[in-house]
């Protein structure tokens, strides 16, 4: 490839390697220092990919409003574990296929879509819970729209349920409730909507904004109510996209499967995604050989907020890479190279990413930092309650601490993904790590704190939190 793209022969790329005391193969890959020195030896001249060549080539033209046009919202569920979340997704689903379209049966893709009685088209994601939802914001794809927080009547607010408010505030993604299992005769959606109250959700009836609708997975009752309240929300967003432009999408889902190759499931943010299209997802490229739908048929091409299994990659991305469509195969494949060695050396630069230092120097150049996210977490209810009044007193109009998520116990892996989606430190207070939590951060490079003094803390946040005011003047 080298060879070829400085029009010599491969043979003397390869002499010229060995001479450097490397035994390579012609089909042996190079890292870029060594491929740099090969080019240099033959006279040419390297370039290197940069970012933002990459985003030269990747079409992120602004949209003028006239192209835009409204595309369906993506909605998420989150809950407690058994609140009924996969229930209800596969309640939907079920209530959505056409009796004898091909025996009802249904292609499990990731995501699906349905249209309600008033012909209104929504997307759901098919792996409920956040941990997905953070993980893909934490690689930078927002894809969801609208979370839909299923609260079991029987059962009313659980940590779990607290967690999920938490990553749709921190995501700035609107909510709408579902109250489920109202089937059962233990139910009492009223405690639902007073104990919400407790973590800031104010529901509709209680003079909020925030939407709830009883149903019940097992009998269907309400799931109509449910659908359009989705619209409602959806119509209230102004959800558009510019379906006539190169296509940019999320990956959803992605596995090598055996017969087919590596499949992934892209749910498709702007322009439409068709046959023949030339892409680069994360560090693979490839092209569009075949898509198909959440019903199992194949299509020509996918618009925006529609799922679609897309094959002809060249290897397996991961859930949350971006596809972006582009001209050649050459930029595909270029990009895509660029990206396995700058993924390289971000591995290599060793450290954590999100060290309150850090934060400070990156607000020095960024003028936007003006919030100082964190999360807590304390050994006793009021710990955690006197920690978070004293940190969100910290700070005035230009800069404050948010405490995106606050509890009691041990530091878990799930605030150190909610942390690292949102570039928070994690404070602990007289409480550890688990140690599934302390790899995760230690991966992820997120920086946990801990403390016994709350005066302590609050000083070292302030500090923190005062670098980013100053650094803003
Ligand atoms: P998840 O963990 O949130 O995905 O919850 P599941 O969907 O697995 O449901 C947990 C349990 O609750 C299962 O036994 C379901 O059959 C039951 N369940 C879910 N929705 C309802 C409902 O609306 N009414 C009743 N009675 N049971 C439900």
């Amino acid at each position: 490839e080298l060879a070829n793209r400085m029009a010599e022969r491969t043979a003397d790329v390869v002499k010229s390697l060995m001479k450097m005391g490397m035994m390579v193969t012609a089909n042996q890959p190079l890292d870029a220092d060594t491929a740099e020195l090969v080019i240099e030896e033959f006279g040419h001249r390297a370039v290197r990919v940069s970012d933002s060549d990459v985003e030269q080539v990747i079409d992120t033209v602004q949209d003028k409003p006239e192209d835009l046009q409204p595309r369906p919202p993506i909605v998420t569920i989150m809950g407690h574990v058994d609140h009924g979340k996969t229930s209800l997704l596969d309640a939907i689903r079920n209530a959505n296929v056409v009796s004898g379209e091909a025996g009802g049966i249904t292609q499990h893709i990731g995501a699906y879509q349905v249209t309600t009685e008033r012909g209104s088209v929504l997307t759901f994601l098919d792996t409920p819970g956040h941990a997905a939802f953070t993980s893909m914001r934490a690689r930078g794809a927002n894809v969801t729209d609208v979370v839909i927080l299923v609260v079991a009547a029987d059962d009313s607010v659980m940590p779990q349920t607290i967690e999920a408010i938490n990553h749709a505030k921190a995501a700035n993604v609107p909510m709408i409730v579902a109250i489920n299992k109202i089937d059962k005769h233990e139910a009492n959606a009223q405690r639902v909507r007073t104990e919400l109250l407790q973590h800031n959700v104010v529901v509709e009836e209680m003079g909020g904004d925030v939407q709830t609708v009883e149903v019940s997975a097992k009998t269907g009752k309400g799931l109509d109510t449910l659908l359009e309240a989705i619209a409602l929300q959806a119509e209230i967003l102004e959800l558009q996209a510019n379906p006539n432009r190169q296509a940019q999408g999320a990956v959803i889902e992605a596995k090598l499967d055996v017969g087919r190759g590596p499949v992934a499931t892209v749910l498709v943010q702007h322009g439409t995604l068709k046959r023949g299209d030339i892409f680069v997802v994360g560090e693979q490229w490839g092209k569009v050989r075949a898509l198909i739908n959440d019903r199992g048929d194949r299509v020509d091409e996918a618009g925006p907020s529609v799922p679609v299994e897309v094959l002809g990659l060249n290897g397996t991305p991961e859930a949350g890479d971006v596809l972006n469509v582009v001209e050649t195969e050459a930029q595909a494949r270029e990009i895509a190279d660029y990206r396995i060695s700058a993924a390289k050396d971000k591995r290599a630069a060793a450290g954590a990413a999100t060290t309150l230092e850090q934060l400070m120097a990156k607000a020095k150049a960024d003028e936007s930092v003006s919030e100082l996210a964190v999360v807590v977490k304390a050994d006793v209810q009021g710990s955690t309650e006197a920690i978070v009044q004293a940190l969100e007193k910290i700070g005035n109009d230009e800069v404050r601490v948010r405490v995106i998520h606050s509890g009691v116990g041990a530091i878990t892996e799930s605030d150190i993904g909610l942390a690292e989606a949102s570039q928070a430190p994690v404070i602990g207070f007289n409480v550890r790590a688990n140690a599934p939590a302390r790899s995760s951060a230690n991966q992820k490079g997120v920086e946990i704190r801990y403390y016994s003094i709350i005066y302590d803390l609050v000083d070292d946040i302030k500090a923190a939190a005062s670098g980013l005011l100053s650094a803003e003047i």
